[in-house]
């Protein structure tokens, strides 16, 4: 039996960061993340590479068929259809990181964070909304990315209006009208989740 206050191994989480495209979850993510240990899982999409973008580090770029073979073979954690194009993560590549007891972070659209909530329940996954402050400012961001045609912006905006009305099924939610805060917010939640399932584990350990 385990001695009292010894704390058994922590048990890794799945953070999963969700929010309208242009809100800035990358650029969020990078800044906020380093140092901190986190796995991000590359997802698989149909979409066609932007420039810029590497094979295997931002995502693995796969034809319609090679996708749909693998929704046969049960291969996705989740998977959705996301303004034309399906996205995906693939279970093996985040049970194999959370085996070895890491936590590992996903940026999913809200149908995907949806999925993950119904696989994996709250304490394991924690669901993070990222927010613009307006619909506006998200507007003034996509343009100025520039890396969408107007019909798509239109669309990702469309969509994006549908994902805020999903606020109230995420666990926390973070305002991105500024990054150095924005980060800090973010750093904040997953050290306090980790911290939370500290104690739990010593608790459990002394019960
Ligand atoms: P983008 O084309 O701008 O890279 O991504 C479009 C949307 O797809 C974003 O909201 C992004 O979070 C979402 N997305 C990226 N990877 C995945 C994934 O593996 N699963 C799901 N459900 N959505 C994803």
């Amino acid at each position: 039996m385990d001695k009292p206050g010894i704390k058994k191994p922590i048990g890794s989480k799945l953070f999963v960061l969700s929010g309208p495209s242009g809100v800035g979850k990358g650029t969020l993510r990078e800044h906020a993340l380093s140092g901190l240990g986190m796995i991000y899982s590359i997802s698989c999409t149909t979409r066609s590479p932007r420039e810029g973008e590497r094979e295997g580090t931002d995502y693995r770029f796969i034809s319609k068929e090679d996708f749909n073979d693998r929704i046969e073979r049960g291969m996705f954690l989740e998977y959705a259809l996301v303004h034309g194009n399906y996205y995906g993560t693939q279970s093996e590549d985040v049970r194999a990181e959370m085996r070895l007891g890491r936590d590992v972070l996903l940026e999913v659209d809200v149908q995907g964070a949806r999925q993950v909530r119904r696989v994996m329940p709250s304490p394991e996954s924690v669901l993070i909304f990222v927010a613009p402050p307006s619909i506006e400012t998200l507007e003034v961001r996509l343009r100025r990315r520039g890396t969408e045609p107007e019909d798509k912006i239109q669309l990702r905006l469309n969509n994006a209006r549908a994902e805020m009305e999903a606020i109230p099924e995420f666990d926390h939610v973070i305002i991105n009208d500024n990054l150095e805060q924005a980060s800090s917010v973010l750093r904040d939640i997953v050290l306090e989740n980790r911290r939370k399932h500290e104690m739990t584990s010593s608790e459990k350990v002394k019960i």
